[in-house]
């Protein structure tokens, strides 16, 4: 069996963990770097998923560095991501992870490369801000990864070794290492992804799956 992983506080990736947002973001992801860089579909998903985790911003910089047409690449995505990401339903089982892990006494965030107003709006409209102490959303030099994880750790006290990291992407493996305890939720990823990757525990099928592997630290 599974070791519990110890910890105080959970860091919840957004998009592709508590919303079922990625299909909608690939597509349009995958749409803009058709569009401005004429690459095919296919290399177009190629560099989509081996980038996604990221900001769009640093997706596009990644594989079209000093490109001319990322600027416009990136408005066009972020204009297209904000006119339609309230409409991306959240997953069935994120209320009840997140009500569960909260009467039990964790302390839990949001960490998404989303930009901050826009995943702040998104739990106000579903009124579901008051699981979380602090909604840490994307903003240049202020992203997922070691900038939320320090800011957790400096503003909240509590220290990064009793934090859980729980992510879709490849990227946000390789973000929490040296930082948190991960646990991967499959979905874009497959269980065998992370394993080459080198996460090989705590690789869950659905949310409902999180609290179970959990141990709360008392006070
Ligand atoms: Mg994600």
């Amino acid at each position: 069996m599974t070791d519990k992983l110890r910890c105080r506080a959970v860091i919840f990736d957004f998009d592709g963990t508590l919303a079922d947002s990625m299909p909608f973001l690939a597509q349009i992801g995958v749409e803009v770097m058709m569009r401005f860089y004429g690459v095919s579909k296919e290399e177009a998903v190629d560099r989509y998923k081996s980038t996604t985790g990221l900001p769009y911003e640093h997706q596009i910089k990644l594989n079209f560095p000093d490109h001319d047409a990322n600027e416009e690449a990136i408005e066009v995505f972020e204009k297209m991501k904000i006119d339609r990401i309230f409409e991306q339903e959240i997953f069935p089982e994120s209320e009840g992870t997140l009500n569960l892990l909260k009467q039990k006494g964790f302390t839990l965030f949001v960490s998404s490369s989303t930009f901050q107003s826009t995943i702040t709006e998104y739990f106000l409209r579903l009124n579901m801000d008051e699981y979380f102490t602090e909604i840490l959303g994307y903003r240049p030099g202020f992203e997922k990864g070691a900038h939320h994880f320090n800011h957790v750790l400096e503003k909240h006290g509590i220290p990064l070794h009793e934090v859980v990291f729980i992510g879709d992407s490849i990227k946000d493996y390789e973000r929490s290492k040296d930082f948190t305890q991960f646990v991967a939720l499959e979905g874009m990823f497959t269980r065998s992804d992370f394993e080459e990757a080198g996460h090989l525990d705590h690789i869950i099928a659905n949310l409902a799956e999180l609290e179970p592997i959990l141990e709360l630290i008392p006070e």
